[in-house]
């Protein structure tokens, strides 16, 4: 239920295919605690998908059996890129290829529909936010982040007294386009990783899906010939069975995901020198790999983050939470945030 001031905001994380909501209450607890997830009809263009984020709202809603009128702010998360006012980018973005998203405000769209305030982020900033809250709570305000998340590419976002860093034109923790040292992270004779943003050689060339499809698994298949992933299986299939061959200590996906930990490694080495944050945190796939595995990857992570020693002693390396709901949970914290602190 409600807390005593009776007042809920939701959060909504839109997907390619699903969008996920969630209810938080105003003392800060979600009164969900698992998925809730109806179609979200992108393809299909703006209409038909901002109505699905009504939806979404109502749907969230019903299952806490709250009226649309206990809400007092909507926050909502989008795989970018998008403006941090939630203007979707002019040149499409992989989710919303229909010509009609192109530069498409999707946060005040949803702000008329439903008639209530929507607070957006894109869907790295709004886990990273959650991560924060789930570690700092109450006392979020006087700490700073930074999430690294792997996925497709490298999103995640830079938390600082509580709030995400948005940043003039809204790019700011763009993490995966840092350009990062390559020099002892690359094998001798190992071709400089790209990226599709044109660059060589940043986070998301090394530490993202597509950087294992494009860059390292075709290397790494050279060096480990008759390899059963060199056997015929398509590139895309193949870059995602290598997290299920590192957990089995593969020597070629550990090769893989020891250069993956590399480049977070030095991407939080940089984060050190800027923002020195309290927490640096990890996520994508392998927060859902077998524990061993996972805990492995972090540990990686770590030791290849140099730290000064009093940055050390204060620094927690961690994971992101609820991977699956970070997005919604993390608009809702967004949305709660908006209306205490403005
Ligand atoms: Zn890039």
């Amino acid at each position: 239920m409600p807390g005593q001031d009776g007042w809920v905001v939701v959060g909504v994380d839109n997907g390619g295919t699903a969008n996920n909501g969630t209810v938080l209450d105003a003392e800060g607890h979600f009164l969900i605690d698992r998925m809730a997830e109806i179609p979200s009809y992108v393809r299909e263009g703006p209409d038909k998908a901002v109505q699905a984020l009504v939806d979404s709202v109502e749907h969230a809603l019903g299952i806490v059996d709250l009226p649309r009128s206990a809400v007092r702010a909507v926050g909502l998360d989008t795989p970018g890129p998008a403006t941090a006012a939630g203007v979707l980018s002019s040149r499409g973005a992989t989710n919303f290829a229909n010509p009609e998203w192109w530069g498409y405000d999707i946060r005040s769209a949803l702000e008329e529909r439903l008639g209530l305030p929507v607070v957006y982020n894109n869907d790295g900033n709004a886990a990273a936010l959650y991560a924060h809250h789930t570690q700092y709570g109450a006392e979020s305000g006087q700490h700073s982040s930074v999430a690294a998340i792997v996925g497709t590419g490298l999103g995640g976002g830079v938390v600082e007294a509580g709030r995400v860093i948005g940043g003039a034109a809204g790019m700011a923790g763009e993490l995966g386009h840092v350009p990062i040292p390559m020099d002892g992270l690359l094998e001798h004779g190992q071709p400089l990783p790209a990226c599709n943003c044109g660059q060589l050689g940043d986070v998301e060339s090394v530490a993202s899906l597509t950087g294992i499809e494009k860059n390292l698994l075709p290397y790494w298949l050279t060096r480990f010939e008759g390899h059963e992933l060199g056997q015929g299986v398509p590139p895309g299939k193949a870059a995602k069975m290598v997290r299920r061959y590192g957990e089995d200590a593969d020597k070629l996906a550990l090769k893989i995901f020891e250069q993956q930990a590399m480049a977070l490694g030095r991407l939080f080495t940089i984060a050190a020198n800027f923002t020195d944050p309290g927490t640096y945190f990890v996520g994508g796939g392998v927060v859902e790999a077998a524990p061993h595995f996972r805990d492995w990857f972090l540990g990686r992570v770590r030791e290849h983050s140099t730290l000064r020693a009093e940055q050390a002693q204060a620094a927690r390396f961690a994971l992101v939470p609820d991977l699956d709901m970070a997005g919604a949970r993390g608009s809702a914290v967004a949305a709660r945030d908006w209306l205490l602190h403005g």
